[in-house]
């Protein structure tokens, strides 16, 4: 009953906070936006310095987000935007085309800046018809810090190993399904990126990946065995708490648009 009687409050205070937000007032940041709703005599959560419905505990950041799905939220990096490749290395403006990237005119690509923790938005699209052997069909790839590969390859019309089709920590684990789009759509990658946690150079954590395509998990906090190779197993070569994010050049004409970060502090 008393939840019920603070949840109709704070429905109340809401509905106040709306009303005083008018012409003149940010609806982001409403007039009594510090005012502290909660509780100060609840019991205290295992672990942790806070209480339940604690009044004192840290609000998160207020961010803007995309105005349509895809679109970057206000604390994002923009890393293309359709005409600027200032934030990568390895390209010039030829490797733009109808405003996206045309990854074959690239030497590969590597953003200036370097990442740890993130989480990334990029889309891209395979060439409608194999450019090159059926096996290279839209081969390009994601490398977080420059060393373990998320798959990028034609899968709709060509399957090559599971653990090479799209959406595969390439060499070692395929997606959990194939949500793939037919070669020349564009397609969507999500990424929630966690770097390996070190000790000196040990490794005592590893590396892991979350990862949406096309809307649909196809990774899901998946640990990382180490920096992606070819045709033999995975080790952490040089583990480092970032890195930057590398785009594999494989000699087939891959597109890339709309690609944001956004750099995370995951505990
Ligand atoms: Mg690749």
């Amino acid at each position: 009953m008393t939840c019920l009687r603070y949840a109709n409050l704070l429905l109340i205070a809401s509905c106040l906070i709306v009303t005083a937000s008018g012409p003149g007032l940010s609806p982001a940041a409403p007039a009594d936006a510090e005012e502290k709703y909660g509780y100060d005599d609840t019991p205290m959560l295992p672990g942790s310095p806070w209480r339940v419905h604690d009044r004192n505990r840290p609000q998160p950041e207020m961010i803007t987000p995309g105005q349509a799905p895809g679109e970057p939220p206000s604390d994002a990096i923009v890393l293309f935007d359709g005409k600027d490749l200032s934030q990568w290395e390895g390209a010039g403006g030829e490797a733009i085309e109808d405003g996206a990237i045309n990854v074959l005119k690239t030497k590969g690509l590597a953003t200036k800046r370097a990442f740890g923790d993130c989480q990334l938005h990029l889309e891209w699209a395979t060439p409608e018809k194999a450019d090159g052997s059926p096996m290279n069909w839209g081969n390009s790839g994601i490398f977080f810090q420059g060393q373990y590969e998320l798959q990028i390859i034609e899968s709709h019309d060509i399957r090559i190993y599971a653990d090479g089709i799209a959406g595969a920590i390439y060499g070692q684990f395929p997606p959990l399904v194939n949500p793939t789009r037919k070669p020349g759509q564009w397609q969507s990658f999500d990424v929630v990126f966690t770097a390996p946690r070190l000790e000196g150079e040990k490794v005592v954590a590893p590396a892991r990946m979350t990862v949406l395509w096309n809307g649909v998990l196809v990774q899901y906090h998946q640990e990382v065995l180490g920096s992606t190779l070819h045709k033999t197993f995975p080790t952490y070569r040089s583990p480092a708490a970032t890195g930057p994010l590398v785009i594999q050049q494989h000699n087939s004409a891959v597109r890339l648009r709309n690609i944001w970060i956004r750099p995370l502090d995951l505990k």
